[in-house]
């Protein structure tokens, strides 16, 4: 038995949309890479989208184009991949790690307004694992302190607080990564209903010209390319479908996983549609044995896991060397917990069971 962590959902439509656009002649950012806007921002439930080359990318663009810059806080998560803490440093600005909340593993609300100064612009909650921060509270704080909120929605097409869409409540990122739940290979996307915005990430994306050799601002090339983008428009027409296969595999390990004691499912607020980029359980003493030790166990058994992230953000070398420290202890114990188990839309009834029964397994060599 292999049972991958992750598996892009790859078909005929997708090798035929490709092959169409390879013979077309037209390979760079084009008519598709428009096509994929207009729908994504439809989809999303915004006005604008723009397409990038990168999560990453995404993220740095969204930035500059609200204007943070040197000078500038962004207060955000440390417990999230580093291109989210990354973007802040590119675009000169100086991240702000606010703690998260133990069971959302988001950023948690109460402790942002304690960590706003004079400096801070923006806020940037991360959509961890699919699901979706508390959107009414981290936008209420952003009204009243006149702050940008900048998403990272990099895991979470599709999730939504309240029935809204993430990505619509401020400017949106999206990956569009091979793991992520929709891909284009390499790819990101913003979303805004902001036009100063939306015109400012179009000429950032491509050295800053609106006319082709007039250039008005230091842009970049971060375009993506049509054969990207005819992926990611088949992609998202099966998006909602492979969602709800996520939510019903999270659903099963859910149910079957439950009163195991030591190991905790995903907590799920009422307010949150979860679209389970990643099922992540938390592996603590009373289990037996370690989260690493259940990692190696389940590797063994061929079962591919994943620990997004064994350390915080802050507590990185680069970081570190930049003047972080250890202060988000909610976000250090839970890296030390956490463990992403396959929960992707390629999985069979049969790889769920055998999921359960490994774990269930592990659990009871522990009791003897
Ligand atoms: C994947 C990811 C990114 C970066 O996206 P890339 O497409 O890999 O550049 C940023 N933030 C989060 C939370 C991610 O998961």
């Amino acid at each position: 038995m292999k049972i991958n962590i992750a598996s892009p959902q790859i078909g005929k439509e997708e090798i035929k949309a490709v092959t169409d656009v390879l013979k077309s002649g037209m390979l760079a950012q084009g008519p598709k890479v428009k096509e994929l806007e207009e729908k994504f921002a439809k989809f999303i439930g915004v006005k604008y989208a723009i397409a990038t080359s990168s999560g990453t990318t995404a993220l740095q663009v969204a930035l500059l184009s609200h204007g943070i810059g040197p000078g500038d806080e962004v207060i955000t998560s440390p417990f999230t991949f580093i291109a989210s803490a990354n973007s802040i440093l590119y675009a000169g600005a100086r991240p702000v790690f606010v703690d998260i909340d133990e069971n959302s593993f988001n950023i948690n609300p109460e402790k942002i307004a304690k960590a706003i100064t004079k400096k801070t612009k923006a806020i940037m909650p991360i959509h961890l694992y699919g699901s979706a921060c508390d959107m009414t509270k981290i936008i209420a704080i952003a009204k009243k302190h006149k702050l940008v909120v900048i998403e990272d929605a990099c895991q979470s097409h599709g999730a939504a607080w309240k029935d809204k869409k993430v990505g619509s409540f401020g400017t949106g990122t999206f990956s569009l990564y091979p793991t992520k739940n929709m891909t284009t290979g390499e790819g990101g996307m913003i979303t805004t209903n902001d036009k100063d915005v939306y015109e400012k990430a179009n000429l950032l994306r491509a050295h800053g010209s609106k006319v082709k050799y007039y250039h008005d601002i230091l842009g970049y090339n971060f375009r993506m390319t049509d054969i990207a983008a005819a992926i990611g428009i088949e992609q998202l027409k099966k998006l909602p479908k492979l969602n709800k296969a996520r939510q019903k595999n999270a659903g099963y390990l859910s149910k079957n996983l439950s009163g195991i004691a030591g190991l905790f499912t995903p907590y799920i607020d009422k307010n949150v549609t979860h679209v389970f980029h990643q099922y992540t359980i938390r592996i603590t003493s009373e289990f037996g044995f370690s989260r690493d030790e259940v990692l190696k166990k389940l590797t063994e058994a061929g079962i591919g896991t994943a620990v997004f992230y064994p350390l915080p953000i802050n507590e990185q070398k680069v970081y570190r060397e930049l003047g972080y420290k250890s202060d988000t202890p909610i976000a250090k114990k839970v890296s030390n917990e956490v463990l992403s188990i396959p929960v992707h839309p390629g999985l069979k009834e049969r790889d769920l069971r055998y999921i359960v029964r490994t774990i269930s397994k592990i659990k009871m060599q522990n009791a003897k």
